[in-house]
């Protein structure tokens, strides 16, 4: 094999890419910055280091999103799940592990690998020619990110995620909410009829105010601050900042009638806007939050018509590196102006570590695959790694992309399935049986690579 592949980056998903494409015979070139460069949040100079928390989130595959990624990677001979699993703690249904043998592991499994070698540097230009993939992760290092952005435009590489909550749509109350954008704006009943509306009456604002101030929030890392920008404030620090800003801002109520109640005027709206194009999700409108988790849920749960709502996520507000993948990768996750290069992990616009380790196991197989001569065809939709990329370069709504996990909301539905949380443990179980054979079937195609 005469070509090689340099892959940047050696968190969880350049890990992962590496020992994917060395698998199928491709020479590696793994570049890490680290020890020489540091980051705010890694601690050491290992491969594949766990930033924070110490688990890999559920491990069920037959009735969660993530568990089923699990399944996926490791029927896939995946780096990063099979070292958890020899590191594995007790944790009930979570994959939990020992961080600093799992990643003494990675790193030692990738030097030993005869295809791969690493070269401690940093990375700070988009190459024009060779293979490459970058997997710099969401603290990609202020030259790179220059130079990123020099490629993409600055608007299409962000520095903080503002992420909103996303709801499943079969979960809202629409007896209570409506269908409206304001003032009806726009050419077609679907635009005009885009956003999803939940009033208040002015107790029922007051009462959210008083809970929003009271939650407990998250506070930033140390470091995290930095280039930290006013446009995409926390609704809990607009409500700090008046008791009628949310009223005046994101909240306003005007443009809009209650069709469930036309004569009475709403205090406040909170809104909901799609979120992908399957229209299973939707994010609160302006909702970026350092609440934490448990706080966000009951908080929003007041609000009317989102009594029994179920969350695809929860929201957040940190440093994070990320492309607006959407106009910007292919479904082979190369970036469309220079596709000699493509992207992996976190700086993808996904997030968590697992989703990051999926990213780079597709990105790497589908590298090796170009080199060998046999491109692959794309990952199959019904798939948990192929229901993210779908999301990522063309599923979501490009204009207020924001990272994503993995959740059966980006799934495309299955006809013939009882709706609502009575049909959920059937419809789960339909989708992780459909994907498990569609990825089986995929990962048939390359056996004949290597
Ligand atoms: C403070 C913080 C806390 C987090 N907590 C969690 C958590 O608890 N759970 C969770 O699932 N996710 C968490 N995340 C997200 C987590 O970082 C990702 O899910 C995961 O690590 C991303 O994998 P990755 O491979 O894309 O990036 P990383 O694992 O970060 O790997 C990227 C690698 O690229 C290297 N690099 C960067 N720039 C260059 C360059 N120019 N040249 C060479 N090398 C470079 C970096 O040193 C790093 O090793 C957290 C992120 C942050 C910032």
């Amino acid at each position: 094999m005469t070509h090689t592949l340099h892959i940047v980056g050696g968190g969880m998903a350049g890990s992962e890419a590496a020992w994917q494409a060395a698998n199928l015979g491709i020479q590696v070139v793994l570049h890490e910055m680290r020890p020489k460069v540091e980051t705010f949040a890694h601690r050491t100079g290992d491969l594949g280091e766990m930033v924070c928390s110490n688990s890999f989130r559920s491990d069920d595959h037959e009735q969660n999103a993530v568990g089923l990624l699990h399944w996926e990677m490791r029927e896939a001979g995946g780096l990063i799940m099979d070292t958890a699993y020899t590191h594995r703690l007790p944790a009930g249904g979570a994959l939990a592990v020992d961080r600093d043998a799992f990643s003494a592991a990675v790193t030692a499994k990738i030097a030993a690998h005869p295809n791969i070698s690493v070269s401690h540097e940093e990375i700070t230009e988009l190459p024009s020619e060779g293979h490459w993939i970058f997997a710099t992760g969401p603290l990609t290092s202020e030259a790179l990110g220059a130079a990123i952005q020099a490629e993409t435009g600055a608007d299409r590489l962000a520095f903080f995620d503002a992420i909103a909550p996303i709801v499943y749509a079969e979960t809202i109350n629409m007896d209570v909410a409506w269908l409206q954008s304001r003032y009806d704006k726009g050419e077609t009943e679907e635009e005009q009829k885009a956003y999803i509306n939940c009033p208040m009456t002015k107790d029922q604002y007051e009462a959210f105010i008083d809970a929003l101030l009271a939650a407990d929030k998250t506070e930033f890392h140390e470091g995290e601050t930095a280039k930290y920008f006013d446009g995409c404030l926390p609704i809990e620090v607009m409500a700090e900042r008046g008791r009628e800003t949310l009223r005046h801002g994101p909240m306003k109520p005007v443009g809009l009638t209650n069709p469930h109640d036309p004569e009475t005027k709403a205090y406040a709206v909170v809104q909901l806007r799609r979120d992908n194009a399957l229209g299973t999700l939707f994010n609160i409108v302006g909702f970026q939050t350092k609440m934490k988790y448990g706080a966000q849920t009951s908080v929003f749960k007041t609000i009317p018509g989102l009594e029994d709502a179920s969350f695809a996520r929860l929201g957040g507000i940190h440093r994070n590196t990320f492309l607006n993948s959407p106009t910007l990768l292919d479904d082979q996750m190369r970036l469309r102006s220079k596709p000699n290069i493509r992207f992996a992990g976190q700086v993808t616009g996904v997030e968590g570590y697992v989703e990051s380790a999926s990213m780079g196991l597709v990105a790497g197989r589908l590298a090796a695959a170009e080199i060998l001569g046999q491109p692959l065809a794309s990952v199959p939709q019904d798939t948990a790694h192929g229901a993210l990329i779908h999301h990522i370069t063309g599923g979501a709504e490009a204009k207020t992309f924001q990272p994503m996990n993995v959740n059966f909301g980006l799934f495309r539905p299955l006809d013939g399935l009882k709706g609502g949380r009575r049909g959920r443990k059937d419809r789960y179980k339909a989708y992780t049986d459909r994907a498990k054979a569609c990825w089986t079937d995929w990962l048939a195609t390359q056996k004949e690579l290597a």
